[in-house]
């Protein structure tokens, strides 16, 4: 047998859940409510839907291969030079093409841990070497972050708010962290679910990039935007950055339906504020629901909640899979056993949190 790349020996291919259709079979259920994937439960914009109805004609051409009107459309959104867009199949895309773009073989990355996996799996497939540094009280430390950045360092990623936790850092910590990190070591601000956050200590970094040549962001359409399915995420960056990722970028990765439906959603703001809105709500009445069950959340930013559990937790799976709920369950440094659910719909919501209730008497705290 031909050996592939040493980069690969020992890698575990994502493994995806199991399917909603196979469960609702399982469970001899008519509905799951599908909170362990950040995806948006009020779906996606009306306008989105109607649009697509419309343009289903020229499946047979090829896409842009540029997404210009895409990139027109974010350039005047975000007030930025046109120059520093970088479209891909989902943000994920962008994470790969900037370790494509920079990472050498023995290459370091620094990243938290625990944070979104695809930094460090892209990372080790180029050869280069993740460095990670625990979250604090599920909050990235920065501090800790930039006393690993050496010589070696090639980038630093930031998940603001984080992925698994929802937490996110400080406006001046972020600042002073972006500041004092080397214009030679890329800082990557993740911002999956800046459209979540409501507090006023949050920075976005867009604004920034003039400043920072050093700085990439990245946002996607999957999560607020309900387009998760289509495929569709970007990255903000210095021209010069995103002249190399455009290098190793394939031709059409971004699919014609994605790229239309970006457009439409991306003016329909009145969906994103309505669904950011509903979220806030969901978010603090379940915080403060299970805080009073005894349960200890860390304080979210996103449309979720993490939650540490006592121990392993299956029959709680299973008890809220019962009842058409599916969490993700996980752990985090120093937390053996936890739950990340993405907050639903008032109603599923309340379900969830009658199964919490009901755990929280039996001592699985
Ligand atoms: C969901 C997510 C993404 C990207 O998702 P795409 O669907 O590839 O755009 C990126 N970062 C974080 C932290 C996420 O949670």
């Amino acid at each position: 047998m031909n050996s592939p790349r040493k980069q690969l020996e020992g890698m575990i291919p994502f493994q995806p859940s199991e399917s909603v259709e196979d469960l609702k079979k399982r469970y001899q259920l008519s509905h799951i409510d599908k909170m362990s994937d950040n995806e948006n439960p009020y779906g996606t914009s009306l306008k989105v839907l109607d649009m697509l109805k419309d343009n289903l004609g020229f499946l047979s051409s090829y896409p842009s291969g540029t997404s210009s009107k895409l990139v027109s459309m974010l350039a005047e959104f975000h007030q930025q030079s046109k120059e520093r867009f970088v479209i891909g199949n989902g943000s994920d895309e962008v994470i790969r093409l900037l370790a494509r773009a920079y990472i050498n073989p023995d290459d370091e990355a620094v990243m938290a841990d625990a944070t979104f996996p695809r930094y460090q799996t892209n990372v080790l497939i180029e050869g280069g070497k993740a460095i990670t540094v625990s979250l604090k009280d599920g909050v990235h430390d920065l501090d800790g972050l930039k006393n690993e950045i050496t010589a070696q360092t090639k980038m630093v990623f930031v998940c603001n708010p984080n992925n698994p936790t929802g937490t996110i850092v400080t406006k001046q910590e972020l600042l002073n962290f972006i500041q004092d990190v080397s214009k030679d070591v890329l800082v990557v601000v993740d911002e999956a679910y800046a459209e979540y956050v409501t507090s006023i200590n949050y920075l976005e970094t867009a604004t920034l990039i003039d400043q920072y040549p050093n700085l990439v962001v990245l946002r996607t359409f999957s999560k607020i935007y309900g387009l998760a399915g289509l495929r569709i995420g970007y990255g903000m960056m210095h021209p010069d950055v995103a002249k190399e990722l455009n290098k190793v970028r394939d031709v059409f990765n971004v699919n014609q339906l994605g790229e239309l439906a970006a457009m439409t959603a991306l003016e329909d703001q009145d969906f994103v504020k309505m669904s950011s809105k509903a979220n806030a709500e969901q978010r603090e009445y379940l915080y403060h629901q299970l805080k009073h069950a005894g349960f200890s959340p860390f304080p979210s930013e996103a449309n979720f909640l993490f939650i540490p559990l006592k121990d392993s937790s299956l029959e709680l799976f299973e008890a809220l899979l019962k009842n058409g709920i599916l969490v993700k369950m996980m752990s985090v440094p120093g937390i053996p056993y936890g739950m990340r659910v993405t907050l639903g719909t008032e109603e599923a919501n309340q379900r969830f949190l009658q199964i919490m209730y009901s755990f929280s008497t039996e001592g699985v705290v």
